[in-house]
C-alpha cells in the first residue's frame, strides 16, 4: 500500500529535532498526542504524525491550521490492510474501535511498521525520535531499525502510572482470588486502596489468552523505552513524577496540560471546538451563547468521554438527578440514538421541562470550549485522564464517576490526592465487561453529588479554592519558565540531530 503525506512541500528542517508520532486512534489518546506534537512544533521541532486514513480525517484540520501558522507538522497516511488483519472495511470509522475487533485492529496497526519505516527513509529530514502511544509496542522495532530513540506517550497521571506499575512489580494480586478484595497499593508513602477489578493493569484480566501475551509485550516495550512523555504537570504531582521515573529508571517529561496549546492561542469558539477533532453536535457559537446567559460558576457539565456511555436506565436516573439538583447543566449524551423509545421519550420530556436551564448535546460536545467558559462551575466526569486534567486546567471541582481502565486511579487522584472531587461511589468497572453487571447510580446519589460540588458551604468552597489554585499552577507550568514549557524545550534540544547548533531557549 502506498503512503501519502505532507512531507514533499517542507523544505529544510534538517537541523531541528524530528519527532515521529504514532498515536492510537481513540480520542483520549489521539487528542493529547496531536496537541503534544503541535506544542513541540511551536518550539521549532519538525513533527510527523503517522496515521491511518480514518485517523488522518480527524487530525487533518488541526495539522493544516498549524501548517498555515508556520509550524512544521506533517501528516503521513498509511492505509490499513483490513483483509490481512481479518478486519471489516471501515471498522475504524466510528467513535471508537468495537471491542470485538480490537485485537485485529492492533495487528493491523503493527503491520504499518514497514510502510512507516520506508516512508521515513524516503522523506527528509530523517527522524531523530519516535514518540509512540504506549499501546503500540511494535514501535520498539520501528525505532530500532531507524536507529533512533523511542519515547512512549501517556495521557495519564504519573500517580496512576506508578500505582499500576507498583501493583504489577510487587505482585500485589498474587493469591488475591476475589476481584473486589481491597488491596493497598504497595511502595507508596500514602495509603491507597484499590481492587483488581478496578486496576487490572493494561490488557490484563481479559479472559482470552492472546491479551495476556499482548499485555506482556506492552510491558516489555515500556521497560525498554528511552523515556516517557506524560500529559500531566510536575507541580500537581511532583512526588509521583519522581517516583515513576525512579521505578522505571527512565526520564519522564511532563508536558501538560497539553490542552493549553489551544487556549493560549485563541478564544474563537470554532477553534476551541475543533480541538476535539470531531465535529460537535452543537454549533459552538450557539453553545457559547447559551453559556453566556448563565451566572458565573453556575453550570455543571456532564460527560462520560468518547467511549463510555450511560445505558438507558442510567440515563434516566442521571437526567432526573440533574433536574432535581436545581443547577443549570450541559449534558453530553453519547449515543442517544441508540436508546430505546422509552429512554428517548424521557430525554425529550426532560428537555422540555428544563428548557433554558438544561442543554442536552446529543453526540460530540465542544468540551474544551465548555470547560473554559466562566459560567461552568463543576464537571460530572467519567475520569478519563484528559477530562480530569482539562477540569484541573479550568479550575473546576469534579463529581467522579469512573467507568473502566485508569479511571478509578484518576478518581483517586482527583478525590484523595488533589481534593477536588466528590465520588458517586461506583466501585466496579461499567464499560468493556465480559459479563456486564447492572450497576445504576440512583437519581438521589447524582443529585447529592452535584449539590455537594456546586453548592455553598465550607467544604465546597475549599474544594473550589484547591481547584483554582491548581489551575493557576497548570497555567504557570505551560508558560515560559514553567516546568512543562521547559520540558518541551528540553525535548526539542535533546533530540536534535547530531551536530546541530544548540538553539537559544
Ligand atoms: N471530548 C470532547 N467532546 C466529547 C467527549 C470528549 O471534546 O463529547 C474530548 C475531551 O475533551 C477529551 C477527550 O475527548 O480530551 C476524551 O478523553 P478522556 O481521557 O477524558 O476520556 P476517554 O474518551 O478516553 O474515555
Amino acid at each position: 500500500a502506498l503512503a501519502r503525506g505532507d512531507a514533499e512541500d517542507d523544505a529544510g528542517g534538517s537541523k531541528a529535532a524530528h519527532f515521529v508520532f504514532v498515536p492510537l486512534r481513540e480520542q483520549g489518546h489521539l487528542i493529547p498526542a496531536v496537541d503534544t506534537a503541535l506544542l513541540l512544533a511551536t518550539h521549532g521541532a519538525v513533527c510527523t504524525i503517522a496515521a491511518t486514513p480514518a485517523t488522518a480525517v480527524l487530525v487533518r484540520p488541526a495539522v493544516d491550521s498549524a501548517r498555515r501558522s508556520g509550524l512544521q507538522v506533517r501528516l503521513a497516511e498509511f492505509p490499513l490492510d483490513y483483509a490481512a488483519a481479518g478486519l471489516p472495511e471501515g471498522v475504524d470509522d466510528g467513535d471508537s474501535i468495537p471491542p470485538m475487533h480490537m485485537w485485529n485492529y492492533f495487528r493491523a496497526m503493527a503491520l504499518l511498521r514497514a510502510p512507516i519505516e520506508s516512508y521515513l527513509r524516503a522523506h527528509a529530514p530523517f527522524p531523530t525520535c519516535v514518540v509512540s502511544d504506549f499501546i503500540h509496542p511494535w514501535t520498539t522495532e520501528l525505532a530500532a531499525n531507524l536507529g533512533v530513540p523511542r519515547l512512549s506517550f501517556f495521557s495519564m497521571c504519573t500517580f496512576g502510572l506508578l500505582c499500576q506499575h507498583n501493583l504489577e512489580r510487587f505482585h500485589a494480586w498474587d493469591g488475591v482470588e476475589d476481584p473486589n478484595e481491597p488491596v493497598v497499593v504497595p511502595g507508596l508513602e500514602r495509603r491507597f486502596v484499590v481492587t483488581r477489578a478496578q486496576v487490572p493493569g493494561f490488557f490484563r484480566g481479559i479472559p482470552i489468552p492472546c491479551w495476556e501475551e499482548f499485555a506482556d509485550y506492552v510491558e516489555r516495550a515500556q521497560a525498554e523505552a528511552d523515556g516517557v512523555i506524560v500529559n500531566t504537570f510536575e507541580e500537581m504531582e511532583a512526588e509521583y513524577v519522581a517516583g515513576y521515573a525512579a521505578a522505571r529508571r527512565m526520564k519522564v517529561w511532563t508536558v501538560g496540560p497539553v490542552s493549553t496549546y489551544h487556549q493560549s492561542r485563541t478564544t474563537l469558539a470554532s477553534t476551541l471546538a475543533a480541538r476535539g477533532l470531531r465535529e460537535s453536535a452543537i454549533d459552538p457559537e450557539e453553545c457559547r451563547r447559551w453559556l453566556d446567559g448563565k451566572p458565573r460558576g453556575s453550570v455543571v457539565y456532564v460527560s462520560f468521554g468518547s467511549i463510555s456511555r450511560a445505558d438507558a436506565k442510567q440515563a434516566v436516573e442521571l437526567g432526573l438527578g440533574l433536574e432535581a439538583s436545581g443547577h443549570p447543566f450541559v449534558w453530553a449524551v453519547r449515543d442517544a440514538d441508540g436508546y430505546d423509545e422509552a429512554a428517548r421519550g424521557f430525554l425529550r420530556e426532560l428537555e422540555a421541562r428544563v428548557a433554558g436551564r438544561g442543554l442536552l448535546v446529543r453526540g460530540w460536545a465542544p468540551q474544551l470550549l465548555i470547560l473554559s467558559h466562566d459560567a461552568v462551575g463543576g464537571f460530572v466526569t467519567h475520569c478519563g485522564w484528559n477530562s480530569t486534567l482539562e477540569a484541573v486546567a479550568a479550575g473546576l471541582p469534579v463529581v467522579t464517576w469512573p467507568h473502566f481502565t485508569d479511571q478509578f486511579l484518576n478518581e483517586k487522584m482527583a478525590v484523595e490526592v488533589l481534593g477536588i472531587g466528590v465520588s458517586v461511589g461506583v466501585t466496579e468497572p461499567l464499560t468493556y465487561q465480559a459479563v456486564p453487571k447492572e450497576i445504576v447510580v440512583g437519581r438521589g446519589v447524582v443529585e447529592a453529588a452535584v449539590r455537594s460540588v456546586m453548592g455553598g458551604g465550607e467544604e465546597a468552597e475549599e474544594r473550589r479554592r484547591r481547584a483554582r489554585a491548581l489551575a493557576a499552577k497548570a497555567r504557570a507550568a505551560a508558560q515560559p519558565g514553567g516546568s512543562s514549557h521547559g520540558n518541551l524545550l528540553d525535548l526539542v534540544k535533546r533530540f536534535q540531530p547530531p551536530g546541530a547548533a544548540v538553539p537559544e531557549v
